[in-house]
């Protein structure tokens, strides 16, 4: 008799992106595909002083079980380091640490969906948030996006129209738009939020990876100027891709009736964030290293984010349309078709690993209807010369 497994398994589909993966290995790839920070700027001294340090100072608390809620000291840290960024009035009790800003959105999703609800999603945004909502049977309304975010105008209406458990939404440098919505529009959102008595849930795990300009503050720093929205608002923060996404260190500020439900839900599920991780990440935020670690990572990444716009600029013309991005990873381009060059994702994805390049096709990203011409790539991983390269190749593809 086979397994008879869950029928919440049936909302999600293996995704395609991971049979593109399984290509990966092959030799001399150059790779655009993933969704990661570059491991060689790890601050690997900064961390192993920190770890060292914990297990110096209180070793008894970085290998004990600990509170769900939380390492009281890192609880501290992350208040502090949330208030640098203009977030007024969240107490160290007021954010729960989470293994990595993924589980806070399960917990979200744990907490607030029940199958058949309205849960309203950027147009595209992250493929795991998409599964992740639709393993708890979330029927996923997509609004649409532009330059400046989320569209707000239409937002209003399908939350009119829907009436949705919650909307979910990546303000800041999103993944896979690169897209970050306009200080006006945030404010919109916030009052929706108010109007409508829905929940908002801002995924920032990119908003401090600018690389000039600082984009405009978190929902959650606005949400003290806009009356009543902080009762509304979900904030999930992370450590991975500013410091190293292996600590899975992230956070959660939430409405007190939601944070306690969420806390009851990880008690059940992994009772902990790892305690020696939580005192590592302690230990490196009260040591001071953040703010050169950060302005580390955007001078590097603002440098192939650069390359990559000018190699796509130069190699592929008029037949990519993008937005050169000013923070996050990821450079989000449209096939043009111009001058009758291949204007669809996955067969372009295909064909370009034949040429010794990879990146992911945008179609995944939609939760409805898909636009085929789009594509993600991430320019983290590789180097300058090595994005020059890959473009060539990327052009070589889709002239073939
Ligand atoms: N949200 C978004 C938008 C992401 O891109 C990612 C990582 N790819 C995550 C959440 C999860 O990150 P982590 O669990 O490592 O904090």
């Amino acid at each position: 008799m086979p397994i008879a497994f869950a029928q919440r398994l049936n909302q999600v589909e293996t995704s395609a992106i991971r049979e593109l993966f399984k290509l990966l290995g092959k030799p001399g790839i150059i790779s655009f595909a993933g969704g990661f920070p570059d491991s060689a700027m790890f601050d690997v001294d900064g961390i192993r002083a920190a770890s060292a340090a914990a297990l110096a100072q209180e070793p008894g608390a970085a290998l004990q079980y600990g509170a769900t809620e939380g390492y009281q000291p890192l609880r501290e840290q992350l208040a502090a380091f949330m208030a640098s960024k203009g977030v007024q009035g969240v107490a160290p009790e007021g954010l729960i640490v989470t293994t990595g800003s993924q589980q806070a959105l399960d917990l979200v999703a744990k907490t607030l969906i029940d199958p058949g609800d309205k849960v309203i999603v950027e147009a595209p945004t992250f493929l795991a948030t998409i599964q992740c909502f639709r393993l708890y049977g979330a029927d996923l309304v997509g609004a649409p996006i532009d330059g400046d975010g989320v569209q707000v105008d239409r937002l209003e209406q399908l939350i009119a129209e829907h009436r949705p458990k919650l909307v979910y939404l990546i303000p800041t440098f999103g993944n896979p738009s690169g897209a970050t919505l306009s200080l006006e529009r945030r404010k919109k959102v916030l009052e929706l939020a108010v109007k409508y008595q829905t929940v908002i849930v801002e995924d920032d795990p990119y908003g401090d990876l600018y690389f000039g300009e600082a984009p405009p503050p978190s929902l959650l720093a606005l949400s003290s100027q806009v009356p009543g929205s902080r009762d509304w608002l979900v904030h999930c923060g992370s450590l991975s891709k500013v410091l190293s996404p292996g600590l899975r260190v992230g956070w959660m500020v939430a409405p007190p009736e939601l944070l306690a439900r969420a806390v009851m839900c990880k008690q059940f599920s992994d009772a902990h964030t790892s305690t020696f991780a939580q005192a590592t990440a302690a230990h490196y935020l009260q040591a001071g290293r953040m703010p050169a670690t950060l302005a580390n990572v955007r001078a590097v990444y603002a440098e192939r984010a650069q390359a990559m716009g000018d190699a796509l600029r130069s190699e592929l013309g008029d037949a990519v349309d993008f937005v050169q991005p000013r923070g996050g990873l990821f450079v989000w381009a449209r096939l043009t078709g111009a001058g009758g060059a291949l204007a669809d994702g996955n067969a372009l994805a295909k064909r370009a690993i034949d040429k010794g390049v990879a990146f992911v096709p945008g179609a995944p990203f939609f939760c409805g209807a898909p636009d085929a011409a789009t594509l993600r790539l991430s320019f983290a991983t590789a180097d300058v010369v090595r994005i020059r390269d890959g473009i060539a190749r990327l052009a070589q593809a889709l002239r073939a």
